[in-house]
């Protein structure tokens, strides 16, 4: 290669005579003029599935450019009509972008559940009623769309998202966590996920309280077995538990950062409060995993930004004098499991 420029999803490359004799029997995408080679875009289809909705979109792999997408509830109860609903979805996009099937690399699926490397569940009580343990949906999702799959849990491709695409570009070791409901945790090294059939998308059961502390947080007791763990203290659901108790009365995490914002003491104290055990977690996981980066998400995280600075303050823990780790908001918001999932084709 001696030269490379690009303009929109087109890379011009230049290649050696011998390349382009090797290559033209084997890329049909690409096109040759003279020892030049334009390399098309390679598109993947990202599918995001949750309890209440799905989202689809179709990427271009390379710059992370959304073509387009869509969102449409999860059908939760009959299986012919769930894969029915993503292959009319996929048929409408294709059809608006007048692109043709055999474009697409493959599809990506983000799910928020355990994945097995043969591409099985294990069960998702409480999303669907149709996938219990050991579901193919890698398989099932092949068959229905004609398409190669491939498939990983929801908040380590998130995680692949932003360190690919979002806030952890530029950055080795980039560890996301997304903060909803609960809390999920996913580490990319170097833009690759670590091994398929860790449990790092759990890792937000550490413990960050001692039993006595906070004990209306812990009630009931967390499905993991431990008392004072981060998903317990610092999820969505525990700070709406947290606000109750320290402002005496049930308004949304976002309003009741505003009204910290607006200098109300109650809830300067419950951010302060929040910010400390959120601290407290992410110390713990720079020793344990040496980020370079930690990226936050989720919904509670769309209210952090007036906080950034302190959070970054109270990241004391490094492994070593050079070491630092730099704390980002998500930037790629509800696009994350679209783009993290169409990404397992990269
Ligand atoms: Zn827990």
């Amino acid at each position: 290669m001696i030269n490379k420029s690009s303009y929109g999803n087109l890379y011009w490359v230049r290649i050696s005579p011998f390349l382009v004799n090797i290559l033209s029997h084997y890329d049909k995408a690409n096109i040759f003029y003279k020892g030049w080679c334009v390399i098309m875009g390679r598109y993947a289809v990202g599918l995001d599935i949750g309890g209440t909705r799905i989202k689809m979109g179709i990427i271009e792999l390379e710059s992370g450019k959304v073509m387009a997408a869509e969102v449409f509830p999860t059908e939760r109860h009959f299986e012919v009509v769930f894969y029915e609903s993503i292959r009319k979805s996929l048929c409408h996009m294709l059809s608006k972008l007048s692109m043709d099937a055999v474009k697409l690399v493959g599809i990506g699926i983000s799910i928020g559940s355990y994945v097995y490397s043969d591409g099985t569940l294990n069960g998702l009580i409480g999303i669907v009623d149709f996938m219990p343990y050991g579901y193919p949906l890698k398989k099932k999702l092949e068959e229905a769309l004609n398409l190669n799959a491939k498939i990983d849990n929801d908040a380590r491709l998130i995680g692949q998202a932003e360190a690919l695409y979002g806030a952890g570009r530029g950055f080795s070791r980039v560890l996301t966590l997304t903060f909803g409901t609960g809390i999920g945790v996913g580490l990319c090294i170097d833009g690759q996920l670590t091994d398929k059939e860790a449990t790092i998308h759990l890792a937000g059961h550490i413990r960050v309280r001692d039993e006595h502390d906070c004990k209306w947080l812990d009630e009931p007791p967390c499905y993991c077995g431990l008392t004072g763990c981060f998903e317990s203290t610092c999820s969505g659901s525990a700070l709406e538990k947290q606000i109750h108790h320290m402002l005496g009365k049930d308004i949304s995490n976002q309003k009741m950062f505003q009204l910290a914002e607006q200098e109300s003491q109650t809830a300067v104290n419950c951010v302060r409060w929040y910010i400390e055990m959120l601290c407290r977690g992410l110390n713990q996981y720079v020793y344990i995993y040496c980020p370079d980066v930690i990226v936050l998400g989720g919904g509670v995280s769309n209210s952090f930004a007036p906080w950034l600075v302190d959070i970054q303050e109270n990241i004391i823990a490094k492994v070593n004098e050079r070491q630092k780790t730099a704390i980002r908001l998500s930037e790629l918001k509800e696009h994350s499991g679209i783009l993290g999932s169409a990404a397992l084709f990269m």
